[in-house]
């Protein structure tokens, strides 16, 4: 069953992100976390085994949501995410989870265009723009760094036995590096930010296909879903998929016809009073 609360009770001005988390087909807890409640948007992969993963997911996205910036700040939002991996370290010193658990994060806050970016591990954010997929992010992962020191290609990468090896985690390291940028999308671009369940299951060029193919964000993140698990479903699957250029709730679009009302009453309000004025002048 895959989780969906996008879009929900606004049928005029559907949101304009979609979300879905899967256990996928071999797992047997979930322990991605995901937030999309704009202007943040955020997936975590926990690990840890034996539901630790969760809690270490949920503990750092519930503190991310916490410390993060309004604006799209990617020094704030690296800032926030070191947070959220304090919170993990504590969480382990009192108890909560256990020692050793740990997520990745990817995070963005999207205003307008603009895109601020953080992430730590393997959980990944793409840019689908005119049809060409580009990956935002560069993985902490052991074959990230095989594939950039030349030693193995990037499909050996995806099939390789240590390929789920990440080389930064939140929950270990009290001096986490935080990778961080802002960019500028344009109107129409989409942005995916989606766990290793997804991009270990579908290749770039089926990816594009499937964020490109529906108008709806929130079918576009239920097909990427559907396909990753048709591929195998070997992990959990995690996605947030946001339309560039769109705000929540069209709020510019609702405050111009505000605007154009007032405009409207004034000038019907000035005729009215004018003609008035010249049927008295008149009848003098
Ligand atoms: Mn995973």
């Amino acid at each position: 069953m895959s989780h969906r609360t996008a879009g929900d009770g606004n049928q005029r001005h559907p949101a304009p992100f979609g979300q879905a988390t899967d256990i996928g087909r071999s797992r047997t807890h979930n322990e991605d976390s995901l937030l999309a409640k704009p202007p943040l948007y955020v997936v975590a992969d926990g690990m840890g085994g034996h539901a630790a993963g969760e809690v270490a997911s949920r503990v750092g996205v519930d503190t991310l949501v916490a410390h993060a910036p309004l604006h799209a700040d990617s020094k704030a939002l690296a800032r926030a995410i070191r947070a959220a991996n304090n919170a993990i370290i504590d969480a382990v010193q009192a108890g909560t989870g256990k020692q050793g658990m740990g997520t990745t994060m990817v995070a963005a806050i999207v205003e307008g265009t603009r895109i601020a970016l953080a992430h730590v591990g393997d959980s990944r954010a793409y840019l689908l723009h005119d049809g060409a997929l580009r990956q935002l992010t560069a993985d902490h992962s052991l074959v990230a760094r095989m594939v950039s020191e030349g030693q193995i290609t990037e499909a050996q990468a995806r099939e390789h036995p240590h390929r789920s090896v990440i080389l930064r985690a939140l929950g270990t390291d009290p001096d986490i590096k935080v990778d961080h940028t802002t960019l500028d999308a344009q109107t129409g671009d989409r942005l995916l930010l989606c766990s290793d369940g997804l991009s270990g299951m579908l290749e770039d060029p089926e990816i594009a296909r499937i964020l490109g193919g529906y108008k709806d964000p929130q079918v576009v993140a239920d097909m990427l879903v559907a396909e990753a698990n048709e591929a195998g479903g070997l992990d959990n699957i995690t996605v947030v998929v946001v339309d560039m250029g769109v705000t929540a709730y069209d709020e510019g679009r609702a405050s111009s016809g505000r605007w154009r009302m007032i405009l409207a009453v004034t000038v019907f309000l000035a005729v009215a009073i004018a003609i008035l004025a010249l049927a008295y002048w008149r009848l003098r």
